[in-house]
């Protein structure tokens, strides 16, 4: 295939030019590489991955000094480069893309550690290194060699045939730096690979050594999953090489059936894969905390699951189970906290609500409160009920869509009359307080729910007029009096 194209762009030639002066081989790897080579010339990679034989910081100054970025007033300027001292890394941007110089290296490791010890080696000591053999691929950017693909491990062959396959000996390779585990799983999802027998094999050999790596490193590769077109491929490969159950037992404890009584639930490990497959569809342009959701939306099943003679199984209150469970989990993948969270246990909490909602006398009111309790985010928990149904009986998947189709019409139809979404009570606390001349008490909540209940249950007309009166009413029952 041809790639003079690509290493006719600009950059590569400064680079060359910066190389030479400073007397340093540099090479273009990693994604760059993978992509021109995959996907027919198209690089989707935002990222560039340059390697230089000496020092990446070195080179990076050196290119910083010619490579000039256009603001959009037209004006020049050259980029500013981040440093990291700490491992001899060095990141500029250049139209749009990150450039990072990275300085080769030759590593060695301890047992009980993933940093490793590293000294300055050559572009092989570097090539043999790398995780996989289709992240090896290496393109000269010296002027003696302009170009050349350097593939010591026929990584362009495995790429060609779709295979992860670790360089060096396997066990090597995933015991020195575990987080390979996750990588080779994480490109078998994005790239839709097959990791060699070998090499996945020594994955679950080695699973426990992930203990050694970071939470944020995890984390990283394991949100790069869920991210991908197919998820469920990295959950499957993660399930069965026992990764997960290390990761997220809360998951993996979902698999299997239990038949009692001629009654089965069903494998609710299996159905949350297809609810996150379906909720990673194009269509519904799911952010990564959707997919979250997803994951974690029948996590209370376990701790919630009875049986009984009459309808069989039954997990009363799992969603509600399942919300109190999301801390824990997002504490241990260090994920956010504050509104992100929020989110995630507030979609998980009333997951169920919409399916009680069916059927076809569905009150105003029950819809009212929908709106209120979840707000912006009821169009998120509407994309989870679609998404929820997985049934294979498609009399029953009929049924069911239809029923949230018919429940959305009238969500519709009541925002637009009663406009409840971002509704904020016509009384505050404030005209309570002024109105019986009273201090901050608990009767002020009780008065704001009472009318918050009658506006949502229709009672009342959403007003200020109808609100004062109930206000009045009802701080005569609670023994207040006008000023
Ligand atoms: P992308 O950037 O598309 O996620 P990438 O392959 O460029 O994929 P990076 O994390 O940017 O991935 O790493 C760049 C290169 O560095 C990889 O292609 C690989 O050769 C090497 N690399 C990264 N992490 C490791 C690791 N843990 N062990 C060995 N090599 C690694
Ligand atoms: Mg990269």
């Amino acid at each position: 295939m041809n790639i003079s194209h690509f290493i006719q762009k600009k950059i590569f030639r400064i680079i060359k030019y910066s190389s030479k002066k400073i007397k340093q081989n540099s090479y273009i790897v990693g994604g760059y590489v993978r992509d021109l080579f995959l996907k027919n010339n198209i690089v989707k990679s935002n990222d560039l991955d340059i390697l230089t034989v000496g020092k990446g910081i070195k080179l990076a100054k050196e290119v910083s000094k010619i490579a000039f970025n256009k603001k959009s007033n037209g004006k020049y300027y050259y980029p500013t480069i981040r440093i990291f001292k700490r491992y001899g890394t060095a990141m500029l941007e250049y139209e749009n893309k990150k450039i990072e110089f990275v300085g080769s290296r030759k590593e060695s490791y301890k047992y009980n550690s993933s940093k490793p010890i590293v000294e300055i080696g050559t572009l092989k000591d570097d090539q043999n290194r790398r995780d996989f053999t289709i992240n090896t691929l290496a393109i000269s950017l010296n002027d003696y060699d302009y170009g050349k693909l350097i593939d010591p491990f026929d990584g362009l062959s495995d790429l060609r045939k779709k295979i992860i396959r670790t360089p060096l000996n396997s066990d090597i390779t995933f015991s020195d730096d575990p987080l390979r585990m996750m990588r080779a799983i994480r490109f078998a999802t994005q790239l839709k690979f097959f990791i060699e027998d070998n090499s996945f094999r020594s994955i679950k050999k080695n699973k426990n050594r992930i203990k050694i790596v970071s939470k944020e490193r995890i984390t990283e590769e394991f949100n790069k999953i869920l991210l991908s077109d197919n998820p469920s491929i990295g959950l499957i490969l993660l399930y069965k090489s026992g990764l997960l159950k290390i990761i997220l037992p809360e998951v993996t404890i979902l698999e299997g059936i239990e038949i009692k009584d001629g009654f089965q639930h069903k494998n609710n490990f299996y159905h949350t894969l297809k609810v996150v497959d379906n909720i990673s569809k194009k269509f519904y342009k799911s952010s990564l905390w959707l997919r979250w959701v997803a994951l974690l939306h029948d996590i209370g099943k376990p701790n919630s699951k009875k049986f009984s003679y009459k309808i069989g199984w039954y997990f009363h209150d799992h969603e509600y189970i399942g919300s109190k469970m999301i801390p824990k989990i997002f504490n241990r993948f260090r994920l956010p906290k504050g509104n992100i969270i929020k989110y995630v246990i507030k979609i998980i909490k009333y997951s169920y609500r919409p399916a009680a909602l069916t059927g076809n006398r569905i009150s105003d009111s029950a819809i009212r409160r929908l709106l209120f309790d979840l707000g912006n985010d009821l169009e998120d928990l509407i994309k989870l009920c679609l998404a929820d149904i997985t049934t294979n009986n498609t009399e029953k998947k009929k049924e069911y869509k239809k029923n949230i189709l018919y429940l959305m019409k009238r969500i519709k139809e009541l925002e637009k009359k009663d406009r409840i979404i971002n509704w904020k009570s016509p009384i505050s606390g404030y005209d309570i307080m002024n109105t019986f001349y009273i201090t901050p008490c608990n009767k002020i909540k009780v008065i704001k729910d009472y009318i918050k209940d009658s506006i949502l249950d229709g009672k009342i007309k959403n007003n200020f007029y109808s609100a004062y009166s109930l206000m009045i009413k009802k701080g005569k029952d609670l023994g207040l009096r006008k000023k």
